[in-house]
């Protein structure tokens, strides 16, 4: 919470593509969440180092969010527009003594790593193999081959990292096992992780509504924030959106995209709908606004596992499964992310 006590939630989607049913219902969260509090909620488009960002996207998704029934307060924030608040927070970090350039590899990492498999792979444990080994960003591309870029890490202290998520609970990690994470690989430190974190402080953002595949990011955002002396905001990681077969929509399972169901002349209504039958908030089959919801919103009455689309769900939005596609598996109950 702010010092006036007002809730600041904030939209932070990245421009890789259209978004789908699975960032509609944690958007939809976020924006719940935070109007149903009287709050605001802020946008922000994440657009930096992207290989997979896409011309035209950025203004897509807000088309497809307003279509949802979505809004926000002000203009929205476009990371590639800041970068010189990036190197200053950067900056910051040399001068502590937090930040050092990198010229492993992921594949270097991975042969070198302790923690379990089976994380992000930007969080892999980093056992601090160029600490202090490069004076300068310079001089670590120049122990490169051409084309390729050093990545900037955060020295992690030793010791636990612990925050209470608003739907998680108590997490808990020994810092150990993500080690010393890479923040950013762009030479004023303007990557997701850094940029993120500094930017929510800056915005005065209270709490972060986001996936749930999101939760170690948090812990190497928290580290961060803590070395640049900036007040950190709550976090709630929702359950991911997934397929019978347990796994992230793609395009196998159905066409899911936004924009596609606005084409095949879906009411966004129904959309929301869905997203809130998903989220305990209303009986299947619903029409519905966001707006309809923010009345009596409580996440506690989400899930704690995460939402399915089904044949139901599929059926009540018109989507088809292509043909080619394989039949999955059904999700066995008890499945979590
Ligand atoms: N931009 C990130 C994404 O689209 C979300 C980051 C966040 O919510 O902190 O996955």
């Amino acid at each position: 919470m702010s010092a006036g006590g007002a809730v600041v939630g904030r939209l932070a989607p990245s421009p890789t593509g259209a978004l789908h049913l699975g960032n509609a219902r944690t958007f939809l969260l976020a924006w719940l969440s935070a109007r149903s509090r009287g709050g605001r909620v802020l946008f922000r488009i994440e657009d930096l180092d992207h290989p997979k960002k896409k011309p035209g996207a950025a203004s897509a998704m807000l088309d497809d969010l307003r279509w949802l029934g979505l809004d926000w307060d002000g203009a929205p924030v476009v990371q590639s527009r800041r970068l010189p608040v990036y190197r200053a927070a950067l900056g910051r970090l040399l001068a502590a003594g937090r930040a050092y350039p990198c010229v492993c590899s992921r594949r270097d990492v991975e042969e070198t790593q302790s923690a379990p498999h089976g994380r992000d792979p930007h969080t892999l444990a980093y056992g601090g193999r160029c600490r202090g080994r490069f004076a300068s960003w310079e001089e670590a591309c120049a122990a490169l081959p051409p084309g390729r870029l050093p990545a900037w890490r955060f020295r992690a202290g030793p010791g636990l990292s612990a925050f209470d998520d608003l739907f998680l609970g108590r997490r808990t990690l020994d810092r150990a096992e993500i080690g010393d994470f890479a923040f950013a690989r762009d030479p004023d430190g303007a990557g997701y992780l850094l940029a993120c974190a500094v930017d929510d402080a800056a915005a005065g953002v209270t709490e972060v509504v986001r996936g749930a595949d999101l939760v170690d990011a948090a812990h190497c955002q928290l580290q961060l924030l803590e070395a640049l002396g900036l007040p950190a905001p709550a976090f709630c990681h929702v359950p991911l959106v997934v397929a019978e077969d347990g796994r992230r929509l793609a395009k196998r399972h159905g066409d899911t995209r936004l924009c596609a169901l606005r084409e095949a002349g879906v009411p966004p209504e129904r959309v929301v709908g869905l997203l809130a039958w998903w989220s305990g908030l209303a009986p299947f089959g619903a029409e519905l606004r966001p707006a309809d919801l923010v009345a009596g919103f409580d996440m506690r009455r989400v899930p704690r596992a995460p939402a399915v689309l089904d044949d139901r769900a599929r059926a009540f939005l018109g989507i088809r499964v292509p043909a080619s596609a394989p039949r999955s598996p059904t999700l066995t109950p008890g499945h979590n992310v």
